[in-house]
Order: structure tokens, then C-alpha cells, then sequence
């Protein structure tokens, strides 16, 4: 049996500040070690202040997984040297000497099986190391601390998945619930890391580190299950060690032999004192937190009366369920969703277009009035909303200014139907017996007017002529 943990860090992205410092947490935009200061440099004799904000929303993190969360926090030293650590040791928790981190013991549902959660702790990110040059000769390392001291949140899962598309969808799940919580961009980069460790029975725990993406973890995976399987198949010890995954020979290869915990000397901060968390502060964040994807979708699904796979969508993407849930009234919700779940989605399938994106709620409930209201067709009403997404204009602005409004005039209509009577004689005569041909000649009327016929008149006068 294949037995798989994870160990994710994900970057609080949407803080305003470092976790221990007031340099800014979105440390993207600076050239190399502008966004630094004293303490996030570990120069000696600085002090680290807790962001408060970071505790709060990695406790709301460690809520939604349903984690217990400790009335008591205290930090760790983590000591090891690494250019990118200029302290020489990291600020984090640890669950010893009777103390606890952020989060604890909790579980999630994942395509129902219960995964576990181990323990969730806040910590600072080290620095970065750029690699330059391609010869052994020129190789040179730089060094940016611009990311040290930035939030980050570790998520420790048990060993319970049983393969790499449990771990897919467990990733899914989670990058949907930290956006959703509105503590995270999981989609920039390097906000959301994730190693893996994998044993299969008869054999030892394998790490694979240094993965570049969720989709790089996937084949790593795969590639040490088909790996370690054959090894035990004739009878190889599989060695306890930490793998790398190789993306040019797609294979993983093994890396330096892990330290044990105990090389890591931790020991308590004494620098920040420990925090207390009162059942009221709880209370308060609980409040606080965002309505949960499973609870959106419910409601979607039990007031609404929307189809299970279109709130499923809605729910989990927080751009569109802001979209939907600032669109819709009492009379369009199901058109609203609708529309999102079918037209929207293409146009804003990227971070870059959701920001270049003009759209806005009101622009979706006046596009849905406007079908109702039969000033539109849903065929035009695709263009109406591109042209609204890239330009932002009105939608009344829109259907004039594109001419895209219907043609809603029953002696232009007349005339096109007879026009099309004249043309296909055959499916005329076919329609008074088959319903089907009645649609094909439909079709005709709004072929001569680009999709602009009034669908409910034209069928009308169609059935009319036909003396059905
Ligand atoms: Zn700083």
C-alpha cells in the first residue's frame, strides 16, 4: 500500500506587512534587498514584533481545516546555517515542552476520503537564491533577503494519501479555501510550495523536495511509486533518504541525507513573548472568516436550486462567486449563474485578464435583463460581454453602439420569414409534421440577421405561417 504526507508552505500574500518586521509582505515588486530592514536581516541587537494580523489569519486558516488551535502560542528557533537565512536560525513552532502551534489535529474531506492534518505552524520565509551562469566556472549565487521574514503558513498532512491524484485534488481544495479566506494569491508565484514524502509497504520514507509545481509533485510521485515498487520487487532495500525532482530526465535523484530534528537545536524565542488567545478572540474570528466554499455551495444548491455542478464551480473560484453573489437578485440567480458558468469563463480564465477585466456585477444583471427583456439575444449577449469585459462601457451603451439589439420588429420579421419560406421549401414542408425542422427554419431567420432575431416572436410567426 502506497502512503503519502505532504508538507505545504503557503505565503500569507494578502498581509500588508512581514511577520516580524513592517517591510512589506508582497516583496515581489522590489529590486533585489530593497524590502529589508535591521530585523528581517537579522542584524544583532534587532528585535522581532509578532504581526498580529498573521496570527489571526493563520489561526482562521487553521479553523477551516478544522485544526484545534491553542490558547497559547510560543516561537522557536530553527538553527541551521544557509545563505538564505541571515539569522542563522527561523523563527517557528514546534508542538514540544508542552507548548503548541497554530494548529493542530484537524482533517479535511478530500473526494471523501478524511485526510488528516498533522499540525499547521507560522513561520518566516528565508530569502532567495538566484542561481546565474551555466558553467561550474562562472556559477555564482545571489542573494536576495527581500522574501526573509515574510509569513508563511506550513500545513503538515498525515501520511493519507494513497496516490498523486488524492494529492491533486487536495491541493485544489486547498489553494480554493486559502483564496477563498482571502489570506492568499496561491497563483503568484512561489506562494504555494509543496514536498512530499512517500513510503509503500515493506519499504522506508522517501522525501521529495525542490519541486517547482503541483504538477512536477504529481510526477514525482508517480515516478517514485513505479520506482520504489520495483525496487521491492527484487528485493532492494529502498533507503531512507531525501529525492529531488530532475524535470529535464524526469526522474528523482537522490539528494543529501536529511538532518534529524534534533541537529536543528531548537530552542524557545525568548524574543517575543508567548501570545495568549482568549475563547472571545476565537469568537471574534470566527466571525470574522468568510463563508466556506462547502457552505456556499449548499446554499447555492438549496436556495437557489442550482445545478450541484454549476455551484460546485461557483462556489470554489472566489472571483466568480464575488461576481454571482453581487449580481444576482430574487428573479435572475439561475441566469446569473448561468452566465458566469458558461460565457464568463473563457474570458477570464487568468489573473491577468481577472485584472485587466472592466466587467462588473451590475454589467452581468443588466446583460441577463436584457435577454429577458428581449432587447438582446443570448447569441449577441456573447459579444455584448466581451465587449464589456476588455472596454467596461454600459450595456445599453454596448447594444447600440455594436447595433447588437434585436430585431424585434414583426414586419422586418414577416419579411425575413417569408424570405426564408421561398429559400427552403422542403423543410417547410417537413415542418408542419417534424417540431425539429421548425428550429432549422429559425435558424435561417437568425442567420440573416446575425443572431439578432427576436428568438420568441420569429418562432411565432414561423408557427403561424406553418398554421400549426
Ligand atoms: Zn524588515
Amino acid at each position: 500500500m502506497t502512503k503519502i504526507g505532504l508538507e505545504i508552505h503557503c505565503q500569507l500574500t494578502n498581509l500588508e506587512s512581514k511577520l516580524f518586521c513592517s517591510c512589506k509582505a508582497n516583496y515581489r515588486s522590489f529590486e533585489p534587498n530593497t524590502n529589508i530592514c535591521p530585523v528581517c536581516i537579522g542584524l544583532p541587537g534587532s528585535l522581532p514584533r509578532l504581526n498580529k494580523k498573521a496570527v489571526e489569519k493563520a489561526t482562521m486558516i487553521a479553523m477551516s481545516l478544522n485544526c484545534d488551535t491553542p490558547d497559547k502560542l510560543a516561537f522557536f528557533r530553527k538553527n541551521y546555517f544557509y545563505p538564505d537565512l541571515p539569522k542563522n536560525f527561523q523563527i517557528t513552532q514546534l508542538n514540544v515542552y508542552g507548548e503548541h502551534s497554530i494548529g493542530q489535529n484537524g482533517k479535511i474531506l478530500v473526494d471523501d476520503k478524511e485526510i488528516r492534518i498533522r499540525r499547521i505552524q507560522l513561520e518566516e520565509d528565508p530569502g532567495r537564491l538566484i542561481y546565474e551562469g551555466i558553467s561550474e566556472k562562472t556559477q555564482i549565487t545571489l542573494v536576495d533577503y527581500n522574501r526573509a521574514g515574510t509569513p508563511l503558513v506550513e500545513i503538515v498532512t498525515e501520511p493519507d494519501f494513497e496516490n498523486e491524484r488524492q494529492v491533486r485534488l487536495f491541493l485544489n481544495i486547498l489553494s480554493d479555501l486559502l483564496e477563498n479566506l482571502d489570506v492568499s494569491n496561491p497563483s503568484l508565484d512561489g506562494a504555494m510550495r509543496a514536498d512530499g514524502n512517500i513510503s509503500i509497504e515493506g519499504g522506508n520514507k522517501v522525501e521529495i523536495k525542490n519541486v517547482n509545481s503541483f504538477h512536477d509533485l504529481e510526477k514525482a510521485l508517480r515516478f517514485e511509486i513505479t520506482r520504489q515498487e520495483s525496487l521491492i520487487s527484487r528485493e532492494i532495500p529502498i533507503d531512507q533518504e531525501t529525492r529531488h525532482w530532475d524535470d529535464k530526465r524526469k526522474t528523482t535523484v537522490s539528494a543529501r541525507i536529511k538532518e534529524g530534528e534534533e541537529d536543528y537545536r531548537y530552542f524557545l524565542e525568548g524574543d517575543i513573548p508567548w501570545i495568549l488567545i482568549d475563547p472571545t478572540t476565537l469568537d471574534k474570528l470566527k466571525n470574522e472568516m468568510p463563508e466556506s466554499i462547502s457552505s456556499k455551495k449548499e446554499r447555492y444548491i438549496s436556495k437557489y436550486n442550482i445545478p450541484t455542478q454549476v455551484a460546485d464551480v461557483l462556489s470554489s473560484d472566489k472571483f466568480y462567486s464575488d461576481m454571482f453573489e453581487h449580481a444576482h437578485n430574487e428573479s435572475n440567480v439561475k441566469d446569473i449563474a448561468n452566465i458566469i458558468t458558461t460565457d464568463l469563463m473563457g474570458l477570464v480564465d487568468t489573473d491577468e485578464k481577472r485584472e485587466k477585466s472592466k466587467l462588473t456585477p451590475q454589467h452581468l444583471a443588466d446583460l441577463v435583463d436584457a435577454i429577458e427583456t428581449n432587447k438582446i439575444t443570448r447569441t449577441s449577449a456573447k459579444t455584448a460581454l466581451q465587449e464589456c469585459v476588455s472596454t467596461g462601457l454600459s450595456i445599453p451603451e454596448i447594444i447600440s453602439g455594436m447595433n447588437l439589439g434585436n430585431v424585434g420588429n414583426e414586419s422586418e420579421l414577416l419579411k425575413l420569414v417569408a424570405e426564408v419560406f421561398s429559400e427552403e421549401k422542403n423543410a417547410v414542408e417537413e415542418a408542419k409534421t417534424n417540431p425539429q425542422t421548425i428550429n432549422f427554419l429559425v435558424g435561417k431567420v437568425m442567420e440573416k440577421t446575425k443572431g439578432k432575431a427576436d428568438p420568441t416572436l420569429t418562432l411565432n410567426i414561423i408557427k403561424k405561417k406553418l398554421a400549426l
